[in-house]
């Protein structure tokens, strides 16, 4: 024990040291890329030459890289699993059948040889030997030529091929609105070492994990063709298309260009593009060139030129309530097949309606926080994304688009309840392949994700939350955050033990259910019991109304949490009860006044305490 902590305190000279653990570190590599497209064929050919570099405590004799595109293959265990599935991705299936009783087709089974997606290694070597690699499925392990010792680098360089597929899933050719090349998940791509070791995922459908470094990316297409992703356009001048100093020139010779990336500090890099697409681009007050690259059709036009006002808004209100977007652009590239997210730019369907259109949007350019700054991994902890994006993206929604709904999140609370009452909820440290359903899947991450959110405001209070969440862009981001990393922010910003919350919500299906069950008149007084049916434990607020329609509220603080969050009433009176500790079924507290008095009483008045069973929450004496 004593050895390990002294080998990882020496890694941490000259490298980030995080003040939260005793021994973080994080793996780094420096991609360079050039590949060149047959915009006929969709057949590419590229040569990558990486600098990895170790900062693990590890000698490392392997290493794993993704080659995703093999998942579009007849056979592959994207196509077993669509087939195999009780709700297939409907994006990835035909329905031979009727509405009522479908029968799916996998469309992955139906692809012919020159529609399949694939990615070969040509050839590998590390710093100038030829390693040994076994290619199976969407991973090749490679067996390093010499171990790599911790603290040192190695050169591998790979030439590979590789074939877009029809447009499936996130990436792909030809997609349903036209867009002529989709390029995500499209290289040979290292897979993350880390303290849990190493994250070769297969790719069967759920999302990623990549090492965090620079991309330094050439690629040749048909001039013809706009492309828009990850990273900044070094020889816009020579591109044109909108990527040029205003007033400059541009000359193309040549029946191809070169279009030249580089993406500082990132741990993916995506593109897409197309002969048809408008390029738009609006410059924002921080300095921040926000690109629109969407297809020329006249029906969309006015809905992507409105995108783009909103799209600077939500720059705002993300850079303002989690922290300063920290890269030079950010793209929204009509493309993919609905809305997925990417370094320094988002790949979305834009044939909507302009609410829908803002909607993925907010959505997806959140995701730069969630994912691409704070880099959790999507596939072990889907929750932290797609639930702490959706939680944000739904706040600066109420406030872009003016909806003023009191309960933003009253949609999560919603198909969470829908979850938790199914039978259907699996836990959410289930690794997102492995949920037995896509729509228990969904639900967890997205909604049991977000109120897990909005409940911890109930829990800690509003204005804690929101610090927690600018404390965490603070600690955690170009890092891979873990469910206990952000749990100890929330405590040490609030003060408040929360390991029974990140424990109970997350690693078990244990619901919340509080209710009120008796009320007795006692002298002048009235005695309120309460009583905790569901397994959950949570502090208790409780809301009194009197029948001259003044307020009174009471508070229960949970005994585990050790502490009190401020009144979340400031203009009612409110009573710091003595505290509730879990193992005990019922509370007793009283009101001081008669019964007689008394109007109403109800459980959480804000509803953001997600309670499976609100009829017990009110009780109403008129
Ligand atoms: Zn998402």
């Amino acid at each position: 024990m004593k050895k390990f902590i002294v080998a990882c305190s020496a890694l941490l000279v000259g490298f980030v040291a995080v003040a939260q653990n005793d021994c973080y570190w994080q793996q780094h590599v420096d991609y360079r890329m050039e590949v060149d497209m047959d915009v006929k064929t969709f057949r590419y050919t590229g040569t990558q030459e990486l600098v990895y570099t170790n900062n693990s405590p590890d000698v490392l004799d392997k290493v794993f890289y993704h080659l995703y595109f093999n998942a579009f293959q007849p056979g592959s265990e994207m196509d077993v699993r669509l087939k195999t599935i009780e709700d297939p991705d409907k994006r990835m299936v035909t329905n031979k059948g009727t509405k009522e009783e479908p029968e799916f087709e996998s469309r992955i089974g139906k692809l012919k040889p020159d529609e399949i997606g694939y990615l070969d290694v040509k050839s590998l070597a590390q710093d100038g030997k030829p390693v040994v690699y076994d290619a199976e499925g969407t991973i090749v392990e490679v067996k390093l030529a010499s171990p790599l010792k911790p603290g040192t680098s190695a050169k591998l360089v790979m030439e590979f091929e590789g074939q877009v597929p029809l447009q499936i899933r996130r990436s792909g050719r030809n997609s349903a609105e036209s867009v002529a090349l989709s390029m995500t998940q499209w290289y040979p791509k290292l897979a993350e070492y880390d303290a849990e070791g190493w994250h070769a995922d297969p790719y069967i459908g759920r999302e990623f994990h990549g090492v965090w470094g620079n991309f330094d990316v050439k690629i040749s297409i048909d001039k013809d063709y706009i492309i828009g992703g990850t990273g900044n356009l070094q020889n816009g001048d020579e591109i044109g298309y909108g990527y040029e100093k205003p007033g400059t020139k541009v000359k193309r010779k040549g029946k191809k260009l070169t279009w030249h990336f580089i993406a500082p500090d990132v741990h993916d890099f995506a593109w897409a593009a197309d002969p048809e697409y408008i390029h738009d681009t609006l410059e924002t007050p921080g300095g921040v060139t926000l690109h629109f690259l969407y297809k020329d059709k006249a029906e969309i036009k006015e809905n992507w030129k409105n995108l783009q006002p909103k799209t600077a808004a939500l720059l705002d209100f993300y850079n303002k309530n989690i922290g300063p977007y920290p890269w030079k652009q950010y793209s929204v590239i009509q493309g993919g097949d609905g809305g997925m997210e990417y370094a320094m730019c988002t790949l979305i369907t834009g044939e909507r309606s302009f609410g829908s259109l803002v909607g993925v949007t907010a959505h997806e350019m959140a995701h730069a926080w969630f994912q691409h700054l704070l880099a959790t991994n999507e596939s072990k902890h889907p929750w932290m994304d797609e639930g702490f994006t959706s939680f944000i993206s739904d706040l600066a929604e109420n406030e872009i688009m003016e909806r003023n709904k009191q309960n933003p999140f009253e949609n999560a609370y919603r198909s969470y309840f829908m979850l938790a009452m199914s039978g259907k909820e699996q836990p959410q440290t289930t690794h997102g392949d492995r949920y037995a359903m896509n729509m228990a899947y969904s639900y967890a991450a997205y909604s049991k994700g977000e109120v897990f959110l909005a409940q911890l405001g109930y829990i800690i209070g509003q204005d804690k939350l929101m610090e927690t969440l600018r404390k965490y862009y603070e600690d955690f981001k170009f890092k891979h955050p873990t469910p206990n990393d952000f749990k100890r922010v929330a405590e040490k910003v609030s003060g408040f033990q929360l390991d029974w919350y990140l424990t109970d919500w997350t690693m078990t299906t244990n619901t919340i259910d509080y209710g009120i069950k008796a009320v007795k008149e006692s002298g002048d007084s009235t005695k309120v019991t309460l009583e905790r049916i569901g397994l959950m434990p949570m502090p208790i607020d409780v809301l009194v109304v009197y029948n001259d329609d003044t307020y009174e509220t009471f508070y229960a603080p949970l005994r585990m949490m050790h502490g009190e969050k401020a009144n979340p009433y400031p203009n009612l009176e409110r009573t710091v009860l003595p505290s509730w500790a879990w193992a005990y079924p019922t509370y007793e507290f009283s009101i001081g006044r008669p019964k007689s008095d008394i109007k109403a009483i109800v459980i959480d008045p804000s509803e953001l305490m997600a309670d499976v069973d609100k009829s017990n929450n009110a009780i109403s004496f008129e």
